[in-house]
């Protein structure tokens, strides 16, 4: 690859994606240039792109998209010891500040000041060349693929949801949602030693891409949160343990609500609209616990660990893969819905690799 070329995919404005040359960056201490190879689409990347914005966080000047990230070390910073150059490393996108009352506490992923890739006005990995923090880059095993280590994000979400919820041996599980988020809530679940786990949509296809990955049950929504929480409680044949939300879409929390035991929990992945009409006092009860999931923390090397031993299978998500030249494609698919998990290639020189 020459040296020159950085090309990076940025979004200017609502709707405004473009391939351009960005300036290579060095390594500061403590951080690795990586030379990235695959990127996974997320939701918040195409949400930018269609809407400009997630909630507060709005694209006021040109952005970098990509935070779903794996590459090559191609060059250290000072101090940095963990790594050598050639290394394949995943990267959790999210660096905080090691100083403020959350980081402390151990939950840095609240930290009010933390560095995250593609959340504005903090540049994304879309780029040939990217320097990152070398504590938040994992040294991939080497029976693990790119693709399998820019996939460590999503499932960096999926384990901590399943962690939030205290999923364990046994359990029974309802999923909202089979999108990327849901499906790698259902791996993760299933990895955690969950039994007995039916999922929702509305999209029969994905259901029936669920039912490749091993779920128990599935359900087409197609009526009012107390039907489908009916629906649910009878194929699994008892209330669920827990109930797991990744749509973040009032009815399907509704749904969670209705559909959990007494003194379970329900967790919310993922965000929706700012306020939700949602059956509180079902919930209050009951004592059914309700908590709330942002992003992830201390999951990377739990998850990468899970994959390596053959616990998660994450290479089925991966239905569409797309050179970096051809970036508006590949999000044009990911909002159509049509696949489930969409990845960039942008590293030429190992274009070859998975
Ligand atoms: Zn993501
Ligand atoms: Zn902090």
């Amino acid at each position: 690859m020459s040296t020159q070329d950085n090309t990076s995919v940025v979004l200017h404005k609502i709707k405004d994606i473009r391939l351009e040359p960005k300036p290579i960056r060095k390594p500061t201490k403590g951080q690795v240039q990586i030379a990235v190879h695959s990127v996974g689409i997320c939701g918040s990347d195409v949400h930018y792109w269609v809407n400009g914005g997630i909630g507060d966080f709005i694209v006021k000047s040109p952005m970098i998209l990509g935070h779903e990230t794996s590459g090559t070390v191609v060059e250290l910073g000072e101090g940095v010891t963990n790594l050598k150059i050639g290394d394949r490393v995943a990267v959790e996108p999210g660096v905080p500040c090691y100083k403020c009352d959350q980081c402390m506490d151990g939950r840095y992923n609240l930290c009010p000041d933390v560095f995250f890739c593609a959340t504005p006005p903090d540049d994304g990995t879309l780029t040939r060349l990217y320097c990152h923090d070398a504590n938040f880059c994992f040294k991939l095993p080497d029976n693990m693929t790119y693709e399998e280590g820019a996939l460590l994000e999503p499932l960096s979400v999926g384990v901590h949801a399943c962690r939030r919820a205290e999923v364990t041996g046994g359990d029974t599980i309802l999923i909202c949602g089979a999108g990327p988020i849901g499906l790698v809530t259902l791996l993760t679940a299933r990895a955690f030693g969950a039994t007995n786990i039916a999922i929702t949509d509305i999209n029969a296809k994905r259901l029936e891409f669920a039912k490749t990955l091993g779920v128990n049950h599935t359900i087409l929504v197609d009526g009012d949160p107390q039907s489908t929480a009916k629906r649910a409680i009878e194929l699994l044949g008892k209330m669920p343990d827990k109930s797991i939300d990744c749509v973040a879409f009032p009815p399907t929390i509704s749904t969670a609500i209705y559909a959990t035991k007494s003194g379970g929990t329900v967790l919310l992945v993922g965000l929706g609209p700012p306020t939700s009409e949602i059956p509180i006092v079902n919930a209050s009860v009951r004592e059914v616990d309700i908590k709330g999931v942002f992003r992830y923390k201390g999951c990377y090397q739990k998850a990468m660990d899970m994959i390596a031993r053959g616990l998660i299978n994450v290479k089925p998500l991966v239905t569409h893969r797309y050179a970096m030249e051809q970036a508006l494609e590949a999000f044009e698919m990911t909002k159509s819905g049509e696949g489930i998990k969409v990845m960039i290639k942008c590293d030429p020189t190992r274009a070859q690799l998975q």
